[in-house]
């Protein structure tokens, strides 16, 4: 499939972009544009700074109106989202001859920064379809990429990733669903908990045991949802994320073609650690998005709410308070930063440095949200205002795709056995 590329689509955008993106879905008086110590786009090449004003513009224009509705609602905003890939957003680092943006890691995180300040919870999932775009593209056959990636990257289909179980979650490689070769096919026997866009999307990466106990008995297999044997949970009622279904996936004597097999047998946990490394950046870019947003809605808020006789941002503690938060964002982004260069680059530290970003950041950007959230006092309690919302929305990005306390265990492994 001929791809259009990354720069063809933003040349096509790139005149209606508005330098200073704003929220506009806070009911704030006045907006304002962003203060130059926490503006995103510094460090970045003219290349990148066009990506970014494509996510801000869009993010502006197309989420962050429909933010507070999606939640409430429970809607998966799929109209929405085939416009992101449009833009290239479906495979923002999957290659081009497939119908990726072939994007760097920096780039793909300075993307989902923008976008989430429009809506965490769509542009997480977002990420996750990127992730197991990319895990196609990257673990797969000619075969494979061709019949899956280009309809992954227009989002013409949805993907999931499927690992955790109900009985395996941070101990991920103790998975028990099973898959027995039988002649062309493996029977899928088992079931997945907690699978981001499950039951509405198409496509599932599913990692399953075709050999003995731990890691290295796990394949990795596509499962298309037309699959007899394949079946859904009820839709999870959630604290955030609602702008995308959480559903069970459940697999019962579900044939599933030998061809739809990533790479060899037992290699299905390692695709799956990789796809992870990169999910992990991309969770914390949507942290920083909301952190980002939340700064300035703090901001703006400070300078017109007015108590005892003058507004907050007069009163000292607010305004320290305020600076800790601005400088918690910037630390947290330029470990983002780093992390994704690091995974571009293939080094060494690669997996330490992309789990502290994501221990680091998801921390410090919920502890960011619930700050601004406090200092909005009882507004920041209302729906009508969207810090609310950006706090339940990455309260999970501690969660998942591995705890927090997962991340300490990765990244305390290498310090104790590397030399
Ligand atoms: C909204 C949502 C969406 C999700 N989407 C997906 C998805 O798309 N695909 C998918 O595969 N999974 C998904 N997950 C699952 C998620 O990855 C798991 O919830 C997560 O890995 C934790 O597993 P668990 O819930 O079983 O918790 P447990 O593993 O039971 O952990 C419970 C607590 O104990 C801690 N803990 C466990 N072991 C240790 C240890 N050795 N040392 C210290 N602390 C420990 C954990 O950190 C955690 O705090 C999603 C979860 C949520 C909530």
């Amino acid at each position: 499939m001929a791809a259009l590329g990354p720069l063809g689509r933003i040349a096509r955008f790139g005149s209606s972009i508005c330098r200073n993106h704003r929220l506009i879905y806070n009911r704030s008086p006045q907006r304002r544009g962003i203060a130059s110590c926490i503006d995103p786009s510094h460090g970045l090449t003219d290349e990148q700074k066009e990506f970014q004003k494509v996510a801000f513009d869009f993010a502006t224009n197309e989420m962050a109106p429909h933010m507070a509705e999606w939640d409430q609602k429970e809607m998966f905003p799929v109209e929405t989202m085939r416009k992101a890939a449009e833009l290239g957003f479906g495979g923002i680092y999957v290659q081009p001859d497939v119908g990726g943006s072939g994007l760097s890691r920096l780039d793909t995180s300075v993307i989902f920064e923008a976008l989430s300040t429009g809506c965490v919870s769509t542009t997480a999932y977002i990420s996750i379809h990127n992730m197991c775009a990319w895990m196609i593209d990257t673990f797969g056959n000619a075969e494979q990429r061709e019949k899956f990636c280009p309809i992954l990257c227009s989002m013409e289909k949805f993907a999931s990733y499927c690992l955790t179980e109900p009985g395996s979650g941070s101990d991920a490689a103790s998975l028990l669903t099973t898959a027995q070769l039988k002649g062309d096919h493996y029977i899928l026997n088992g079931s997945k908990a907690f699978i981001s866009g499950g039951g509405d999307t198409d496509i599932y990466v599913v990692m399953c045991r075709t050999g003995g106990k731990g890691p290295k008995g796990i394949s990795c297999l596509v499962v298309e949802k037309e699959t007899p044997g394949l079946s859904f949970g009820k839709k999870e009622k959630k604290v955030g994320w609602n702008s995308q279904p959480t559903r069970a996936v459940i697999f019962e004597d579900c044939a599933v073609p030998v061809a739809n097999r990533l790479g060899a047998e037992g290699q299905g946990f390692g695709i799956a650690m990789r796809g992870l490394n990169g999910g992990r950046i991309n969770i914390a870019s949507c942290s920083l998005g909301a952190a980002h947003a939340c700064v300035q809605l703090a901001r703006d808020h400070l300078l017109v709410r007015k108590q005892f006789g003058e507004t907050l941002s007069n009163n000292q503690f607010l305004q320290f308070k305020l600076a800790e938060m601005a400088t918690r964002l910037v630390a947290s982004r330029l470990l983002v930063r780093e992390a994704a260069t690091a995974l571009q680059e293939n080094r060494s530290d690669a997996v330490s440095l992309c789990s502290m970003a994501k221990l680091f950041v998801t921390d410090e950007c919920f502890d960011i949200c619930n700050q601004a959230l406090q200092m909005h006092g009882g507004y920041g309690y209302l729906k009508d205002y969207a810090v609310q919302q950006f706090v339940r929305d990455i309260r999970v990005h501690q969660i998942l795709e591995g705890t927090n306390e997962v991340m300490r265990m990765i990244i305390s492994r290498n310090l104790l056995t590397e030399s």
